[in-house]
């Protein structure tokens, strides 16, 4: 990573703490080693782009709907999908300084691999290193109540498929999301919350006829670049990485990755694989119960094949901060130059829609008059009333949350500069810094058609 690149690093990670977004797990014992709390605003952050996913994704299209699986499932689950096997990294230890690191991402010299701790040429074979993390479903810690926490969302929509076909009655092609937790016992947890032990998925399973398969891949790529622009991560900025035959998994005919160009370098934001119908025919041979489907019209019965988009939450969150993080240089009423730090989030991504403010704090009806717009906007958007602090102090610490909107009630607002001034307010807008005059019977409906 370049010094510029790990300097915009630190102070995102250093916004992201001191505003709320996310905090070290357990940070008060030490923390722990990749996991990771979101606070106010990040929460926010993340429940506005998992709704903003589920309604593109489920509400507003006919061919889908939505399912929520639990974390802990049979372990059968896993021995059928292959995971208990084969879901691990080939790990070595560096003999010198005992780190253990992952065999396929060792530096090379001479075409001799090297440990990047140490420098040491003196390293174990490549051992598996599971990446499952196990518990125990019941009260004897034996190995059969072994169980493991999904590292991915996926498979409870295979294992459902028969039950969701039923009870949706859709036909093919028809597809089901997940929203949810997934946890892998990452060996080397780093680049923030990039990767981490515990994160959460948004995966589509769309099931379809062998021949759509490959044109749906297509399809869905299509779609979720729209999605991605739709959130304020535009095309350019993502790189799609079509991978090659032999790369990918040896079930998948086509796989791509999107990945963003994060200040650590270009990284994996989701993957859409084609992965034919291996899931389900795993499904049906271990667990020996039918999970075809009947066309009824060309009465006809076969195994569907799936398209799979599987995005993370966190990534996503993450690339959604880098892309909006910037500071300019501004000039204050005072002459002074300053640097602004700002937030550009896409509206409908932005933790707070609006901030509201009475001019002065020790004026009852500047306040009462603020209060009551806040309490209006309430049911309708996350609204922040805020009235400590000169209000260029106020709008800077909007800025640093990235909301979109701030109103400023004011002497105009309550009618003493003349009627024709009654009952409006300032409306700043972040990016532009511009302010505008609007009645407040309007204002409702100019943030929601901006937002939403
Ligand atoms: P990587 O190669 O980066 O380990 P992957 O190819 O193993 O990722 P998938 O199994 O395809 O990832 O998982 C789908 C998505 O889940 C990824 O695109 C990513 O957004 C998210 N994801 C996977 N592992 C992690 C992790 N450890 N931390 C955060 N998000 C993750």
């Amino acid at each position: 990573m370049s010094k510029e690149a790990q300097q915009r690093m630190e102070k995102i990670v250093s916004l992201c703490k001191r505003r709320g977004f996310i905090f070290q797990s357990s940070e008060i014992y030490g923390g722990l080693n990749g996991f990771w709390d979101y606070g106010p605003m990040g929460v926010e952050l993340k429940r506005n782009l998992k709704d903003f996913w589920w309604r593109r994704n489920v509400h507003e299209r006919e061919d889908m709907v939505g399912m929520d699986g639990s974390i802990i499932m049979n372990r059968a689950v896993w021995k059928a999908s292959g995971h208990e096997d084969t879901f691990n990294d080939p790990m070595v230890d560096c003999k010198n300084c005992q780190a253990r690191l992952r065999a396929d991402q060792l530096p090379r010299k001479d075409d001799t691999p090297y440990c990047p701790n140490c420098g040491s040429r003196d390293l174990t074979e490549p051992r598996a290193f599971g990446l499952m993390l196990k518990s125990y479903a019941g009260p004897l810690e034996n190995d059969d109540n072994l169980v493991y926490l999904r590292p991915e969302t996926a498979q409870a929509m295979f294992v459902q498929f028969k039950n969701i076909l039923e009870t949706s009655r859709k036909k093919l092609p028809f597809g089901i999301a997940q929203i949810g937790k997934a946890f892998r016992n990452e060996i080397n947890p780093r680049n923030y919350i990039f990767r981490s032990r515990e994160f959460e998925q948004m995966e589509i399973e769309y099931f379809c006829r062998a021949e759509d398969g490959l044109a749906l891949t297509d399809y869905w790529l299509e779609e979720r670049l729209k999605f991605y622009e739709d959130i304020g991560i535009p095309r350019s900025k993502i790189k799609i990485h079509d991978i090659p035959d032999g790369e990918r998994a040896f079930y998948s005919k086509k796989t791509y990755d999107l990945e963003y160009e994060f200040p650590f370098g270009l990284s994996e934001l989701e993957g859409v694989a084609y992965r034919t119908d291996y899931d389900l025919s795993a499904h049906i041979k271990h667990s020996g119960k039918p999970l075809d489907y009947f066309d009824e019209e060309k009465k006809e019965k076969f195994i569907p094949h799936v398209v799979e988009p599987s995005a993370g939450v966190d990534r996503t969150a993450l690339a959604l901060i880098c892309e909006a993080f910037d500071e300019e240089e501004v000039t204050d009423e005072k002459g002074n130059k300053e640097v602004r730090t700002v937030l550009r989030f896409h509206p409908r991504m932005a933790p707070v829609k609006c901030g509201v403010f009475p001019l002065l704090k020790n004026k009852p009806a500047l306040v009462e008059k603020a209060k009551a717009i806040a309490a209006s906007l309430r049911p309708h958007m996350m609204v922040f009333y805020d009235e400590a602090g000169a209000i260029g102090r106020r709008y800077r610490r909007q800025d640093e949350i990235g909301t979109p909107f701030c109103v400023t009630v004011d002497f105009d607002t309550i009618g003493e500069n003349g009627p024709e001034k009654a009952d409006t307010v300032t409306l700043r807008h972040r990016d532009s810094m511009e302010q505008e005059r609007i009645p407040i019977s309007e204002l409702r409906a100019r943030l929601e058609a901006a937002i939403f």
